[in-house]
């Protein structure tokens, strides 16, 4: 379960950026992962919650949003969101299948913090 060690560096910047800005109590932080990036929402809920328990993060709430996928067509140069199948993500400009490029999607970051 890689969650784990997503979340053992989640707790990690987060312990870093509240050092940084003198606050003490975590309230909330808002993650951002792409459809892509192999993350399972409750997954990382749950290894949060174990990663944060002897620590003052304990009690913050994490919330997860998705990130729309996004790729460049390899032919026409169009951007669009593939919806299901992403082994071959068919372009709805020119209907090419294969070669594009992932613009977003696959990515995990902290949106927000907010603590005290
Ligand atoms: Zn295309």
């Amino acid at each position: 379960m890689h969650e784990m060690s997503i979340a053992q560096s989640l707790v990690g910047i987060i312990e870093q950026e509240m050092l940084k800005h003198e606050v003490t109590r975590l309230i909330r932080v808002r993650v951002k992962y792409g459809r892509i990036s192999a993350i399972v929402p409750e997954a990382l809920q749950t290894a949060f919650q174990v990663m944060t328990m002897d620590t003052p993060i304990k009690g913050a709430k994490l919330e997860i949003e998705e990130i729309p996928l996004v790729a460049r067509c390899r032919e026409c140069k169009k951007e669009f969101s593939p919806e299901d199948d992403l082994l071959i993500m068919t372009c709805p400009y020119c209907d090419a299948e294969f070669g594009h490029e992932i613009i977003s999607g696959k990515e995990l970051f902290i949106d927000e913090l907010e603590a005290e």
